[in-house]
């Protein structure tokens, strides 16, 4: 830290946003200080979760050398619950650049801080910043509970939360409908039962994307990946949605861990470790403002998450990297006005970050309008569908076609089927429309 707490770029929250924007300036010669309220960064996050090898590897090229990666993930599972039955859909692919690795945040984001430290990044740990300081409209420091610190720059990665954020009045209140929480566990199981259960050996993943069950027609998905010698199983609920319902989330949990498709996966397992966390769900139409004078906010804090994908660190990491790469210009030009920083907004619009958001950003809106039709009756006549199907019971086949049509314009009126496709082709106009 250099004299009067004063230095050039201020990164507030160790996760993988504030990390990629604090070591991209320290690579480029800035100096720049990480402030992170946990005992160590990583310490405080939540995640399923897998990390994107691409996106990282703009970060730390050399990641999947030196990092503490749990598997490298070859199948992707996406499995329809009912009741007590379900249709399982994978895709398998040993053989390719691996797309994803499942790694336990609290070892991964301590080691992309030391990565951080050693490019010469001045990470402050177990300090919160509690309001931000400015001077003539401009963001010009914080301050924590024992000092203020000073810069020309302040860039706000402290999450889904950002209280920081709404101080300055870059953003409002997080909606209930525009966030899920989060519920998941950690289940020890041993390395070989993994690897017999989900059919992979030692090194490899498997992650299942889980549709229904519990869930059934609520704005909400499961998830289940596996670490070398543990599994991590949760599920994440739109919040107005538990609210309404005045459920648990806890117990819907505890419903998918004991469904017959789910429990012999994790069956004798230990557990490890329970955590519950936000996700911003808001997506395009809730993007915040991104910057002020003197001010960047990257990340979850920026509600940059592509919840279908279940994509959120790529995002931070990208959107960190943008405003480092902002901010390094405006020390180019040395002008750190709203004007200057502009630029992020602009970076992050070309990037893919932005145009997935674009893409997505009618999916919310439909999916709280459509939640009975698209996560209730169509999951369980898919399963309907291949319980007809397979079932050898010596009702003529042609039959069977004739009772499943007949119950399924029976269970839903005509006029709401046809507004469901209206809807479904709404959606894929929206994600297929160039803009
Ligand atoms: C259950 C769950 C599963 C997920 N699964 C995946 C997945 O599989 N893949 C994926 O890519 N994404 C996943 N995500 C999303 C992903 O975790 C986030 O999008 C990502 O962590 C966002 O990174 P970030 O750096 O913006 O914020 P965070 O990771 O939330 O980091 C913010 C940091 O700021 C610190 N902080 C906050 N306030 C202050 C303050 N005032 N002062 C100092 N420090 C502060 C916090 O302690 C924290 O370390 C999942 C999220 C959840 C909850």
């Amino acid at each position: 830290m250099t004299e009067n707490n004063k230095t050039e770029v201020i990164v507030v929250g160790a996760g993988p946003g504030g990390i990629s924007c604090a070591i991209t300036l320290a690579r480029a010669g800035k100096k720049v200080v990480l402030i992170e309220r946990g005992s160590f960064a990583g310490s405080k996050n939540v995640f399923g979760g897998a990390i994107y090898t691409r996106p990282t590897k703009e970060i730390f090229p050399d990641f999947e050398i030196s990092a503490p990666l749990e598997r490298r993930n070859v199948e992707h599972k996406f499995a329809i619950l009912g009741e007590d039955d379900s249709t399982v859909v994978s895709y398998k692919n040993k053989t390719e650049i691996c797309g994803s690795y499942t790694v336990i945040r609290g070892k991964f984001d301590r080691w992309m801080a030391e990565e951080a430290k050693k490019a010469g990044v001045y990470l402050v740990e177990k300090t919160v910043v509690r309001e931000l300081l400015t001077e003539n409209g401009k963001v010009t420091g914080v301050r924590t509970e024992l000092e203020d610190y000073y810069a020309d720059i302040v860039v706000l990665a402290d999450g889904v939360n950002s209280l920081l954020a709404k101080q300055i009045g870059l953003r409002e209140d997080i909606q209930p409908k525009d966030v899920a929480l989060s519920v998941k566990e950690v289940i020890k199981l041993d390395k070989e039962k993994i690897n017999d259960r989900f059919n992979i050996s030692d090194d490899e993943g498997c992650i299942y994307e889980i549709f229904g069950g519990p869930m059934l027609g609520m704005l909400g998905l499961g998830f289940m990946y596996t670490n070398r010698n543990s599994v991590t199983i949760g599920l994440g609920i739109t919040l107005s949605e538990l609210v309404e319902r005045g459920i648990r989330p806890y117990d819907l949990l505890e419903k998918l861990k004991s469904h017959p498709t789910i429990a012999p996966l994790i069956k004798d397992g230990e557990l490890e470790e329970y955590s519950a966390h936000l996700i911003p769900e808001g997506g395009y139409k809730k993007v915040p403002k991104l910057f002020a004078d003197g001010v960047m906010v990257v990340g979850d804090a920026a509600m940059l998450v592509n919840n279908l994908h279940w994509e959120g660190t790529n995002l931070a990491m990208i959107s960190g990297k943008l405003a480092a790469e902002t901010a390094i210009e405006a020390f180019n030009k040395n002008d750190f006005s709203a004007k200057s920083l502009q630029r992020y907004e602009e970076k992050l619009k070309n990037s893919f970050v932005m145009k997935d958001l674009v893409t997505y950003k009618d999916l919310m809106d439909i999916a709280h309008k459509k939640s009975d039709a698209f996560l209730d009756y169509y999951l369980r006549t898919v399963n309907s569908f291949f319980k007809m199907f397979t079932s050898v019971d010596s009702i003529p086949k042609r039959q069977k076609y004739y009772n499943f049509i007949g119950n399924f314009f029976k269970e839903r009126k005509f006029l709401n089927i046809i507004s469901d496709i209206w809807h479904g082709i709404r959606l894929i106009w929206s994600i297929l429309k160039w803009y």
